[in-house]
C-alpha cells in the first residue's frame, strides 16, 4: 500500500468510525427514552407516516388521532365508489393500525377536544396530517345560489360523509355544469352519468344512489379555463369517461385547432392524454363505436377556454338557470400557458353547477403556523417552520395535489426528517413522555370518548353485513351517532 493509499484508508476508517460514534452517541444521548409520536389525521398521510416511522425504528410508538369515528380519510370519503381497487390501500393501513406499537383514537377532534400544544406536551413529536378539508371558492356572483355545490360536498354526499348527508341535490334538470377539469371533476361527471345498475353494486351512499336513480340529468359539461393541452385530469379517468356505458362524448372541434399539429412535440404522458382527447373529439368512430354512441342516451363534453363569471338565478330566484362563461384566449404555450379573458361571453343553460376548483387546508389550532395564502402549514421537508417537534405530511404539507402514491412519498419524507432529528439530537428526547396516557385523561375530563381501532372494526363489520344484504360491498353508516352506537354496542 502506498503512503497515499494508507493515508486515504486511515481517513476513511476514521470518518466511518466517527460517524458510527456520532450516530450511537446521538441515539444514546438523545434517545434515552422511546420516541413517542402522535399523528393527527388517519388518511393516507397519517398512516404512511406512521408506517415508515415504525418500520425504520423498533422503539417508536405512534398514536393516531382522528376527528371521525372511522379511519382512512379520503380513501373512504373521496375516492369514487366505482374505484374499489384504489381502496385496497386500506389493507396496508389496517396492518399499521394493528401494529403493537400503534394505537388509533377516533372521534377526537384535534383543535377542539385537545389542542396541538397539549399533544406536544404529551409526545416528543406531533405530525399534522389532517388533509385539506376546506374548499376553494369560485369568487363569482351567484356562487351561493341553491343548485350550486362544491365538488367536495357533492363527493362527500355520494360517499356518505356525515357532514354532507343533508345535501340532497336537485337532479331534476337536464344539464349539469362542472367547473374544473381535474380528476375530481371527472369522478363527479362519471357518477352523475353512470348507469345506476353499475353504481348499485358499489359502496355509494344509499340516499345518493336513490337520488341518482331518479336523476333526469342527461348532459354534463366539464368546463376548463385553458385548452386541451393543459387539461388537468389523468388518462385513466379520461378513458373511463370515453368508455362510459350509455354515454357519448360531445366536444367542440373548434377547441382543438392546432392541437394535432402540436402533438408530436408534447412530452410523453401529456401526448397520450391529448391523443385520447383528439380521438374522442375529432376521429371518425369505428362502426361499433358509432353504434354505441347512437344508442347512448346521455352525453358529456369537455369545454375549453371558458371561465365562469356569474351563476344566473332562475325566474323565482330559488335556484340556478344558467352559468355565464367568459371566453378565454391563451397566452404562452404548454403547461405554463395562461388563460386571459376576452370580451366574449356565453350563457349555458343548466340546473346544477358543481365547482371543482380545488380543496384547501384549514387552520385547526391557532398555535400552529399557517400560510393562509398557500393554505398549507409552512414547512421544510415536513418540519414545520419555527415549531420544533412539529411536523406535517400529506395534503396539509403540499397542498391538495397528487394521488395516494404521491401522498405516500411525501409522508415517507416527513418520517425521514423526524428520524434524522431524533438521531441528530435536534428533537428533544431528554425526558420520557406520557403519550396517550395523559391525553386520555384530558379527554375523559372533557367528556370525549375515543373510538379504538377494534371499535372501528365493529363499525366495519356492521357496514359490510348491511352491504351484503343488498349486494353492495358495504353500506356505510351515515351519521356520527350511528357510528358511535355500533362502535360501543
Ligand atoms: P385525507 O385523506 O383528507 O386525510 C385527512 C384525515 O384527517 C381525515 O381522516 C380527516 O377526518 C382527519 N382530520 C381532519 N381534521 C382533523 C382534526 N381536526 N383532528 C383529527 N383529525 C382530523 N388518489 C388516488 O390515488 N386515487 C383516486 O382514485 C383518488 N380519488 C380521489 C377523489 C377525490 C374526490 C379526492 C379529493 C382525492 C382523491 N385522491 C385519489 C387523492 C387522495 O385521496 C389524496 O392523495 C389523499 O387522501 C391525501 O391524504 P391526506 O392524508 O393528506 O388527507
Amino acid at each position: 500500500m502506498s503512503g497515499f493509499q494508507k493515508l486515504f484508508s486511515d481517513v476513511a476508517l476514521w470518518t466511518w468510525r466517527r460517524s458510527r460514534w456520532i450516530h450511537r452517541r446521538g441515539v444514546a444521548a438523545f434517545s434515552s427514552c422511546k420516541p413517542k409520536v402522535c399523528v393527527v389525521g388517519s388518511g393516507p398521510a397519517g398512516f404512511y407516516t406512521a408506517q415508515h416511522l415504525m418500520k425504520a425504528r423498533r422503539d417508536v410508538e405512534v398514536d393516531i388521532y382522528e376527528r371521525l369515528p372511522v379511519p382512512f380519510g379520503l380513501v373512504r370519503f373521496g375516492v369514487a365508489p366505482d374505484h374499489p381497487e384504489v381502496k385496497n390501500v386500506i389493507n396496508t393501513f389496517t396492518q399499521t393500525a394493528k401494529h403493537a406499537r400503534c394505537s388509533f383514537y377516533g372521534n377526537v377532534n384535534v383543535g377542539k377536544d385537545v389542542s396541538v400544544q397539549e399533544l406536544q406536551q404529551a409526545y416528543h413529536a406531533v405530525i399534522l396530517s389532517y388533509g385539506a378539508e376546506g374548499n376553494r371558492r369560485l369568487g363569482i356572483p351567484g356562487e351561493d345560489l341553491a343548485d350550486v355545490y362544491s365538488a367536495k360536498d357533492f363527493v362527500g354526499w355520494y360517499n356518505g360523509l356525515p357532514s354532507c348527508r343533508e345535501l340532497s341535490p336537485d337532479l331534476s334538470c337536464e344539464t349539469a355544469v362542472i367547473l374544473g377539469q381535474g380528476n375530481v371533476a371527472l369522478d363527479v361527471a362519471r357518477i352523475l352519468l353512470s348507469p345506476t345498475d353499475i353504481l348499485k353494486k358499489t359502496d355509494i351512499a344509499q340516499p345518493a344512489l336513490e337520488a341518482l336513480m331518479e336523476s333526469k340529468i342527461r348532459r354534463v359539461l366539464i368546463v376548463g379555463r385553458r385548452g386541451p393541452m393543459q387539461v388537468a385530469c389523468t388518462i385513466k379517468e379520461l378513458r373511463e369517461m370515453v368508455k362510459l356505458p350509455g354515454a357519448r362524448a360531445e366536444m367542440l372541434p373548434s377547441d382543438f385547432e392546432g392541437v394535432p399539429e402540436a402533438l408530436p412535440g408534447l412530452p410523453r404522458p401529456r401526448k397520450r392524454l391529448t391523443e385520447l382527447l383528439l380521438k374522442a373529439a375529432l376521429e371518425l368512430p369505428t362502426k361499433e363505436e358509432q353504434e354505441r354512441r347512437s344508442k347512448a342516451s346521455r352525453s358529456w363534453g369537455l369545454r375549453f377556454f371558458r371561465s365562469p363569471v356569474l351563476v344566473l338565478p332562475n325566474s323565482d330566484g330559488t335556484g340556478t338557470a344558467a352559468v355565464r362563461l367568459a371566453v378565454n384566449k391563451l397566452e404562452g404555450s404548454g403547461e405554463a400557458a395562461r388563460a386571459v379573458l376576452t370580451d366574449e361571453v356565453e350563457d349555458v343553460t343548466c340546473g346544477l353547477v358543481i365547482s371543482s376548483v380545488g380543496y384547501k387546508s384549514v387552520l385547526i389550532d391557532p398555535s400552529v403556523p399557517f400560510d393562509s395564502g398557500k393554505a398549507i402549514v409552512p414547512n421544510k421537508l415536513g418540519r414545520v417552520q419555527q415549531a420544533p417537534g412539529l411536523y406535517c405530511s400529506g395534503w396539509l404539507k403540499t397542498g391538495p395535489t397528487g394521488v395516494i402514491a404521491t401522498t405516500m412519498n411525501n409522508s415517507f419524507d416527513t418520517a425521514r426528517s423526524l428520524l434524522e432529528d431524533v438521531d441528530s439530537g435536534k428533537l428533544d428526547m431528554s425526558a420520557a413522555k406520557p403519550g396517550a396516557q395523559s391525553i386520555r385523561t384530558l379527554l375523559e375530563k372533557r367528556g370525549v370518548k375515543p373510538v379504538t381501532f377494534s371499535d372501528w372494526e365493529k363499525i366495519d363489520s356492521v357496514e359490510m353485513k348491511r352491504g351484503e344484504s343488498v349486494g353492495k360491498p358495504r353500506e356505510k353508516l351515515l351519521t356520527v351517532e350511528n357510528m358511535l352506537e355500533e362502535a360501543w354496542a
